[in-house]
Order: C-alpha cells, then structure tokens, then sequence
C-alpha cells in the first residue's frame, strides 16, 4: 500500500517566533486528531527546520521538509545550502522543482534531475513537482509537459533510488489562484504520470509511487480529491499557514 502524504509549504512565510506556533499548532492536532495512517509533512523556510525537531517530541507521524536543496554538496555558491546539510540536521524531505522555483529561479529539468541525484545520495526524500501552465493546459499540450519534467527530471534513476520519490503534480494555473483543478481533472493526469511510471519502471514501482496534487487545496476539496483512485495526499501551499485549515485537509484520510 502506497504512502497517504500530506504535505504543506509555507513558502517564504513566518518568522521564527510565528513558525514555531505554527508547528506548536500543527503537532498537537495531528496528535489529537489524526487517527489514520497518513504522513503529515512540514515543509519550512531553512531558518526553521532545526528547532521543529525539538518541538515533535518525537512524534513521528509529522516530518519535516525543506524547499529547495543545491546540485552540489559544497563549495563556492555563496547562499545556498546543501542536501549534506540538511541531513546532518535529520531532515527528511525536500520539495525539489516548485513551479516557483522554475519560474523565478530559472530551474530546469537538467539542473533538476541533478538536485535530485544529490538528495538522494544523501538519504533525502525529494517531492518532486510537475505541472502544467494555464496555457499549456489550454493547449492541450500538457500531457507531453508533464511527461517531459517527469522523465527528464526524474527516469535517469535507477528503479529502487525512483522509488524514494515523492511526486507531486501541481497544475501551475491552480497553485495560489483558489481555482483547484476538478478531482476528474486531477485524476486523469495522475493517472496518466502512474502510466508513465509504470511503463519506465514496471507496475509494481508505480503502484507504491505516493503522487500528490497541490493547487489551491482546502478543507473544502480535499475530500473528494484525495478519494481519487490515483490521488495520494496533497501538495499545500496557502492552507498550510493555517494550522486547523492543514490538519483538516490532512484529516480527509481518517
Ligand atoms: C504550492 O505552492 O505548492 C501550492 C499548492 O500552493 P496553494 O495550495 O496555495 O495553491
């Protein structure tokens, strides 16, 4: 049985006095609340990540993620921080090739599949985004997209180091816009990537793939996206920042 994930991104918000009630609010509900087997994943600013560890009290049905994580272990990249680095404070997760980061940062496919090397050299679980834009969409070009980011990013891995992702479509048109792609939308492409998957790596890889859909998830729609056949848990951005808004998504799994 694949992985239930639900994921949040607080992208670049909250202090640190503001990330840690947050992450106070988050760790007592899942506590309180979540019943089900589903992982709830917190992906914070860098700032953040080491003090969430003391405040799991080593509850570990919460992980902690990052957003972003360099192509190369160290060296002269003046800002920047390192798979190497995060590991060695216990991070688990990293969300690697955010519409936002292809978009501002100017990250490819190519600089992607090697970010994700990296990450996973060092025993972190990428996230790893695709997705199509408004006008790709409106195109009809957005199987090939998607298909493309997949495979360009990703189908250089050998079958068990794929296996460690976590892939997450995310319709760019959907993410902080409030229009969520329709559960019949959304399945279709998951369906369409776990196809993909299958015939790269065989059905029995695609059939464990956790493959989450973010873009303007809610309370609202979280239940009936995530009863999708081929939906896994979600991708959160702006819900994430709310903590009974993120747990009640990650509640639709109970
Ligand atoms: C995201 O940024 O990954 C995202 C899904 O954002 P939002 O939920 O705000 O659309």
């Amino acid at each position: 049985m694949r992985k239930k994930i639900v994921a949040g991104n607080w992208k670049m918000n909250k202090d640190f006095n503001e990330g840690v009630s947050l992450f106070s609010e988050v760790i007592n509900m899942v506590n309180d609340e979540i019943i089900g087997n589903q992982q709830v994943v917190v992906c914070a600013p860098f700032i953040h990540l080491n003090s969430l560890f003391g405040l799991k009290k080593g509850y570990d049905k919460v992980s902690v993620g990052a957003q972003n994580s360099h192509q190369e272990e160290s060296g002269a990249y003046t800002g920047e921080i390192s798979a190497v680095m995060l590991k060695s404070i216990n991070v688990e997760y990293v969300i690697l090739g955010h519409s936002e980061r292809r978009q501002y940062f100017g990250e490819d496919n190519a600089l992607l599949a090697k970010k994700t090397d990296i990450a996973l050299k060092h025993g972190l679980k990428p996230i790893f985004c695709i997705g199509e834009t408004l006008s790709e969409r409106e195109s009809g070009e957005y199987f090939n997209i998607v298909k493309s980011q997949l495979a360009e990013g990703t189908f250089h891995l050998s079958p068990d180091e794929f296996s460690k992702l976590v892939i997450a479509y995310e319709p760019v048109w959907a993410i902080g816009t409030g229009v969520t792609a329709s559960s019949a939308q959304a399945q279709e492409i998951h369906a369409f990537i776990r196809k993909e998957i299958a015939a790269k790596y065989g059905q029995s890889v695609a059939d464990e793939t956790t493959i989450l859909y973010g873009g303007s998830c809610n309370p609202k729609n979280a239940d009936e996206l995530f009863s999708q056949a081929d939906i896994d848990g979600g991708l959160i951005g702006g819900a994430s920042l709310k903590s009974r808004d993120f747990v009640d998504i990650a509640k639709a799994f109970n």
